[in-house]
């Protein structure tokens, strides 16, 4: 056995004969090296619940355009037409996506954007006209 500190053979001893230092502690250290090699395959296998989170997410973007449409409907009917018009379709496309957080409260919010908004438009054309 060659002591790893001095370089020195000493056959079986325990301690080296040169200086002193534990033979067997650097033996045990090379045997630990192997078992630190722990293979991490098993992860991969728990990525597809965190993409699942991620497509309901994409839910997100109508159920805010749904909300603003509906407030935006109340101060300019045509900016809040729009925005629902394009909240409701990201709806139906969430909805068809298998999306089910918050698809059916975006498509409810952004229908009522449109009716908001086309009910702020009559009353701000009579407003004019009256
Ligand atoms: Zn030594």
């Amino acid at each position: 056995m060659i002591c790893q500190k001095c370089g020195a053979e000493n056959g079986n001893n325990e301690y080296c004969h040169n200086c002193g230092s534990p033979l067997n502690a650097a033996q045990q250290s090379y045997q630990q090296q192997p078992g630190g090699q722990y293979p991490p395959p098993q992860p991969n296998g728990q990525y597809p619940p965190y993409q699942q989170q991620a497509s309901q997410g994409s839910a997100t973007a109508p159920f805010v355009l749904g909300i603003i449409s509906i407030i935006a409907g109340l101060l300019s009917p045509i900016v809040g037409i729009i925005l629902a018009v394009i909240g409701l379709i990201l709806g139906i496309k969430a909805k068809n996506a298998g999306v089910q957080n918050k698809t059916t409260a975006s498509i409810v919010l952004s229908s009522c954007g449109i009716g908001i908004s086309v009910i702020s438009w009559i009353i701000a054309t009579m407003v004019i006209l009256s």
